[in-house]
């Protein structure tokens, strides 16, 4: 029988995905992600509702534990920490009267009720009369109009949840809903946002970083490191290919203005040829149109030439400031700014902003980017967690 202190952390997640015969496919990844990081953080149980899922609250402290993981995982719509009380009116009264005199007192509350099992002999409107009364009685002020706090009930077959916080969850789809990606990964700001609007969508990540250091293991001493563990915050598990990008600097001398280009297609055919090790069906970039020279459509078709596999692109309408707080709240722009060695050609000074794409093409045959890349590849390192 719960106790009138009980608390869960109840989890509502997105109705969308909910819709179609995927539905337990969707449910089952995101309470995988959940019990994953909840047992790392310590002993806690996970309940599936079947409309929602929760975690009972033991001790002081828990609910910060519990807030700060859902923060980091898709596929939850919105969250709240309710108080749990037995399906009747007068346990759902008492409590909700408990949390009024310890947290409303002189507040203008609106009270909210919803069933999700109606065999009760009672219906919405006599929950929200019933709690109406023992709000005020506590000394909140019930007005179903102008208020400043609401008090939410939801009864279901086994308990009741009052609760008077709901925060937005992320969003998004669980993690690995939609299959693997490859995400092309550099030291700047827009990459990590675009991998993680990635994540975002259900996709796992296996990370592609091209590196200008004479081996890889300097690589892996760099900030490249870093910004993978940011957003492994949020997918805990990936892949990461460090390639270096000497294979193509000596085929490119003399390319001149096509060579930033050239370099993008380079990272493209790496990055198909990894998808296809790992059976991951897309690219994620992170060009936004028109932010540099190289980001134009003309370019932008020019790097994906030959390129058989989707290339998402989720920031083609951020404006740089939209990304930079966006990075800011991930946690990777602080890394981001730090100095880095980029691979050269990605600044070349001259860059053609209309690659015209017969000559690249041409360029690209003969100079046997395919080959290049698999060969980069291959001197690669596999980072896997
Ligand atoms: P970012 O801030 O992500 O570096 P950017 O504004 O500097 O992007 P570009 O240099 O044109 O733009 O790079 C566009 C995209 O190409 C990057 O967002 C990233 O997805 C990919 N990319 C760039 N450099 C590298 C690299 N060294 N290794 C892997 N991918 C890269
Ligand atoms: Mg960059």
């Amino acid at each position: 029988m719960p106790s009138r202190q009980q608390k869960e952390l109840i989890i509502k997640y997105g109705e969308l995905w909910l819709k179609g015969r995927n539905r337990s496919k969707y449910i089952n990844l995101l309470k995988a992600s959940l019990q994953e990081r909840l047992s790392v953080a310590g002993s806690f149980n996970l309940i599936d509702y079947g409309d929602r899922l929760a975690v009972p609250i033991r001790r002081e402290g828990d609910s910060d534990v519990l807030k700060d993981i859902i923060s980091k995982i898709f596929g939850i719509s919105t969250y709240s920490i309710a108080n749990v009380s037995e399906p009747n009116l007068d346990s759902i009264s008492a409590v909700s009267g408990e949390i009024s005199a310890s947290a409303l007192k002189g507040i203008r509350v609106r009270v909210d009720a919803h069933r999700s099992f109606k065999g009760y002999t009672f219906d919405s409107s006599d929950i929200v009369r019933a709690v109406a009364k023992s709000v005020q009685e506590a000394g909140a002020i019930p007005d179903p109009r102008k208020y400043d706090a609401v008090i939410s009930i939801s009864v279901t077959k086994e308990k009741a949840f009052i609760s008077i916080e709901n925060r937005e969850g992320l969003g998004g789809l669980p993690l690995g809903s939609s299959g693997k990606a490859v995400m092309l990964l550099s030291g700047g700001i827009d990459s990590p946002v675009s991998a993680w609007y990635g994540i975002k969508r259900g996709l796992h990540p296996i990370y592609l970083h091209v590196h200008a250091f004479g081996t890889n293991r300097e690589a892996k001493k760099s900030k490249i490191m870093g910004i993978l563990g940011r957003l492994s915050d949020y997918s805990p598990h990936y892949s990461a290919y460090l390639i270096p990008s000497h294979e193509f600097d000596l085929s490119t001398m003399a390319a001149g203005k096509y060579k930033t280009v050239l370099l993008k297609s380079f990272m493209m055919n790496a990055a198909q040829i990894i998808a296809q090790k790992h059976g991951a069906k897309a690219i994620v970039t992170g060009e936004s149109l028109g932010q540099v020279a190289s980001q134009t459509s003309s370019n932008i078709m020019a790097e994906q030439y030959g390129i058989s596999m989707p290339i998402f692109r989720p920031l083609i309408g951020f404006d740089k400031e939209e990304i930079i707080s966006k990075a800011r709240a991930i946690g990777t722009f602080d890394l981001s700014i730090l100095k880095y060695k980029d691979v050269c050609s990605i600044n070349s000074r001259e860059v053609s902003t209309s690659v015209p794409l017969t000559v690249f093409a041409r360029m690209l045959n003969r100079m046997r980017m395919e080959e290049i890349a698999a060969k980069a590849v291959q001197k690669g390192e596999l980072i896997q967690e």
